[in-house]
């Protein structure tokens, strides 16, 4: 049997450090968990045990979430607060002993990406998230990719709500980590005469109940929260904000106790789906993203071909948004459809499972002319990439020497999709499945999600079209970045 490939995750917390083994698809495959120590060099001796148990040779890369603030070049950790890993070289050290390339964050920024990728936010490049425990951490993805700022940006726990508020660990006042975190939720509870043992639990149902010492304890508490969440709306209007950690969910609910959001800055808030397991699938997915990209660098001396995947489910828009794309960068289409469609014409009696083999034949045929075109080329490929397994992919993409991918998820609501397929029924080819895949195709619609193979740009078909804007984007991304 064929070994499939994985990573390894860590994410190392103070009170514990999980590790686990991911697949490419962001599944995790086995995982340990082990008590954790505030000593820093304990902790690393904790997690090269821990990467060493896991390692093997269908291991490519291994991803580190820590606490505290990490270089995104360097990855050097500068700060730290109930376990301060600054200072200790974890590049040198695991890339010695391991032999594999390392990825290294911060761990909400792992999660995120977890998240994004597998979790509540998937599908989306778009996306905040605050992480709600002892204190607060945050990070911001912008187009499917981690915002770095210089060094380490989304330090979102340390936006200021109030300049005359408490003295923060950071040297401001009034961070809403010190106002919203679990450590200021105790000290609301111990400021309105609550028991010392008393929880968010116990006080939730009062405040429902409309109790005025628990509801008063809900605004103080969630309040700042709000204002952040206002903030990081307006700084990055994401697609949704995720709330995290072990209060996420306590912080969602007590936001329900204010008055519902007005104005210009409304974003979704969301609870996050994954829950401890974020940092341990983010940081391995994050490594099988190095992994992909070391591959591509080692062959990318060579100069190797570039390939922009139109990426959606059947109706979402990718053939019309590939041809304004071709239009303004001059780069060829090569679809799915295009390729397959002929044969339709020409071969009597295709019924589904025909049409299945007819398109993946036509999959292949498009990397075989991408692998024969010179290096340096570049192709826009048109097609619904979730039809065959990553694994196929990432084959097709070495096998025809491409270096450099960068994606745009075409996406709409399902009952839109739906109305769309059911408008375009009479011009489809026979072995084309009919009205009958109509739920299934609002069920994929739920589930669908971009390859991210490599940046990710999102386009709703139901706005009105960006075509300049996303032209501009590949322009950026794909073109000049790799010449
Ligand atoms: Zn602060």
């Amino acid at each position: 049997m064929e070994t499939q490939q994985c990573t390894i995750g860590v994410d190392v917390g103070g009170t514990n450090i999980r590790a686990a083994r991911i697949s490419s698809a962001g599944d995790i495959i086995c995982k340990k968990i082990v008590a954790g120590s505030r000593d820093p060099r304990t902790a690393l001796d904790l997690i090269t045990s821990l990467i060493r148990e896991m390692d093997g040779p269908e291991v490519t890369a291994i991803g580190i979430g820590v606490p505290g603030r990490v270089d995104a070049t360097t990855y050097e950790v500068f700060s730290g607060g109930f376990l301060d890993l600054s200072g200790l070289d974890f590049k040198t050290v695991i890339e010695r002993i391991f032999g594999k390339p390392l990825a290294l964050a911060n761990d909400c920024s792992m999660a995120l990406t977890g998240e994004a990728r597998v979790g509540a936010a998937r599908g989306l490049g778009n996306v905040v998230m605050l992480t709600i425990g002892t204190g607060i951490g945050g990070a911001a993805m912008e187009n499917g990719r981690i915002v770095n700022g210089k060094q380490s940006a989304g330090q979102l726990g340390h936006l200021s709500v109030n300049y005359a508020g408490r003295q923060c660990v950071c040297g401001q006042r009034g961070c809403v980590e010190t106002e919203s975190s679990g450590s200021a939720l105790r000290r609301h509870l111990d400021e309105a005469g609550y028991a010392l043992e008393t929880r968010f639990e116990d006080i939730l149902p009062l405040a429902q109940a409309g109790d005025e010492r628990a509801l008063g304890i809900m605004k103080s508490w969630a309040g700042p929260l709000r204002s952040a969440i206002g903030t990081l709306s307006a700084t990055f209007d994401p697609a949704v904000l995720l709330l995290g950690g072990g209060m996420g969910q306590a912080a969602l609910d007590a936001l329900g106790f204010l008055p519902k959001a007005q104005g210009w800055y409304c974003t979704e808030v969301r609870a996050a789906a994954l829950g401890d397991d974020a940092g341990v699938i983010g940081a391995g997915i994050a490594a099988h993203d190095l992994s992909l990209q070391t591959d591509g660098a080692a062959s990318s001396k060579a100069k190797g071909k570039r390939v922009l995947m139109v990426n959606g489910i059947p109706a979402s828009g990718k053939s019309r948004l590939s041809h304004a794309v071709s239009e303004r960068t001059g780069l060829p289409i090569l679809a799915l459809d295009t390729v397959k469609n002929p044969f339709l014409e020409h071969l009597e009696g295709v019924d589904r499972l025909f049409n299945r083999t007819l398109g993946k034949a036509s999959y292949q045929a498009i990397f075989s002319v991408i692998g024969d075109a010179p290096d340096g080329s570049a192709f826009i490929v048109d097609a619904w990439f979730g039809f065959q397994p990553l694994e196929l992919l990432r084959d097709h993409i070495a096998a025809a020497g491409v270096t450099d991918v960068a994606e745009i998820w075409c996406h709409a609501p399902a009952n839109v999709l739906a109305e769309r397929y059911a408008a375009r029924l009479d011009q489809r080819l026979p072995g084309h499945p009919g009205a009958s895949y109509i739920p299934e195709l609002v069920e994929l619609a739920g589930r669908a999600s971009p390859t991210r193979l490599g940046p990710v740009y999102d386009v709703d078909s139901t706005k009105p079209p960006a075509d300049d804007a996303v032209a501009e984007w590949v322009k950026r991304t794909l073109l000049e970045r790799a010449s």
